[in-house]
């Protein structure tokens, strides 16, 4: 029994499936997912962080795993996800923060990653979109990205075909052997799985803090569109904009704090997110807006996602924070092996949810 149905809980579910399991999901309709909001960036280059060794060998390995899961994806979910390698390209507004951008593509480099720093005149050569006042970017040229929403459209999809059921229902509690449904009755498993997202915390005891994020969608005049996924920090605040092969554009993102019924967008989130595009690539200006959702990042006090069994026994798939899109289809596969006794990772140990034992 899985709990929850983002790109968590259907990763999970289809892996335990596809390992000879007879898997049910239950998902509460009126929790609606963080997974559609997200941008659909696989981009563990320009997420590389310092002191974040386990989590950038993780992401580096998720992405390579996307390469081949995303046509297994496409033949087992009839639909074409858009998986693109466009590279992302990092825009510096001043010399501050080309400096910044130095430090990191050394960092990158260490990982292992290609990484290469550009003078003004050469970011602009390569992406026209971007202002022509900024001081310079770095280029990675293996980030990907995939459609977020067709993505999870494929995965429901493979999973009714490998004869998952769908429960719509809210959960209460969960033990090691049953689900509590909010009207009080109890379904049975051998194994449940809370892949519940934000609201983890309601229903296992972990430190999560959910950090609420609104992304835009929209679509721009043919040949205004960038190359590249691009993005920046700007006053502060980072953004990026992530051009589509079917002409979506997907702008973002905010971040802040906030509680999980707070979904209407401010008027100052739309203001800002905008106008940090615009002052990255001057053309978003023209964008016409079809779509503005918030959602919530499930994050962790380490940036590490919670993946195994709790002392309670019950399993545990959440807390993938900024990079869910990327590392759940690969954290899935290192849990179900867990789970049907195929194996332990190492990095488990790591993962666990014992390590997170208080709540927020
Ligand atoms: C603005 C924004 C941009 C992002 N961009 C990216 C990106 O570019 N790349 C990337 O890799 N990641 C990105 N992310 C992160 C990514 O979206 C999340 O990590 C991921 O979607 C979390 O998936 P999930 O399945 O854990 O949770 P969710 O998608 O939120 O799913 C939770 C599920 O649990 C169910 N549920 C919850 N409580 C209960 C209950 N009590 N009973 C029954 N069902 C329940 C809900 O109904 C839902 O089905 C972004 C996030 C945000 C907010």
């Amino acid at each position: 029994m899985v709990v929850g149905a983002g790109i968590a809980g259907m990763t999970i579910a289809v892996e335990l499936a596809r390992r000879g399991a007879r898997v049910q999901v239950i998902a509460d309709p009126s929790r609606s997912p963080t997974t559609p909001v997200a941008a659909g960036m696989l981009a563990p280059a320009a997420e590389t962080d310092f002191g974040e060794d386990l989590l950038v060998r993780l992401e580096q390995d998720a992405r390579t795993a996307w390469e081949a899961l995303a046509a297994t994806l496409e033949r087992n979910g009839d639909t074409d996800v858009l998986f693109e390698v466009r590279g992302s390209l990092v825009a510096a507004q001043t010399p501050g923060d080309l400096d910044h951008l130095r430090r990191m593509v050394d960092l990158q480099r260490r990982f292992g990653m290609t990484a290469s720093l550009l003078g003004a005149r050469d970011l602009v050569d390569l992406e026209p979109a971007l202002s022509s006042h900024l001081a310079g970017g770095a280029l990675l040229p293996d980030d990907a990205q995939v459609d977020n929403r067709r993505a999870l459209a494929a995965y429901d999809t493979w999973a009714a075909k490998l004869g998952i059921e769908r429960i719509e229902a809210a959960v209460r509690a969960v033990h090691p052997d049953a689900v509590e449904l909010a009207d009080t009755s109890r379904l049975q498993a051998d194994t449940v799985v809370v892949a519940a997202g934000s609201w983890l915390r309601d229903l296992v005891e972990v430190a999560l803090q959910p950090v609420r994020g609104v992304t835009i969608r929209g679509t721009l005049p043919v040949g205004l569109a960038p190359r590249h996924c691009l993005r920046g920090e700007l006053r502060g605040r980072r953004v990026y904009i992530v051009p589509r092969a079917s002409h979506e554009i997907v702008i973002g993102a905010t971040s802040d704090e906030a509680p999980l019924t707070d979904r209407d967008p401010r008027a100052r989130d739309l203001l800002d997110l905008l106008d940090d595009a615009r002052t990255l690539a001057p053309a978003m200006g023209e964008l016409a807006v079809t779509d503005v959702s918030v959602g919530f990042r499930p994050a962790t006090p380490d940036n590490l996602p919670i993946v195994g069994r709790g002392d309670d026994g019950v399993w545990v798939h959440g807390g993938h924070y900024r990079h869910g899109i990327l590392l759940a289809p690969f954290t899935a596969t290192l849990l179900a092996d867990a789970i049907v006794g195929d194996g332990v990772d190492p990095r488990l140990a790591a993962l666990s949810p014992t390590r997170l034992r208080s709540r927020a």
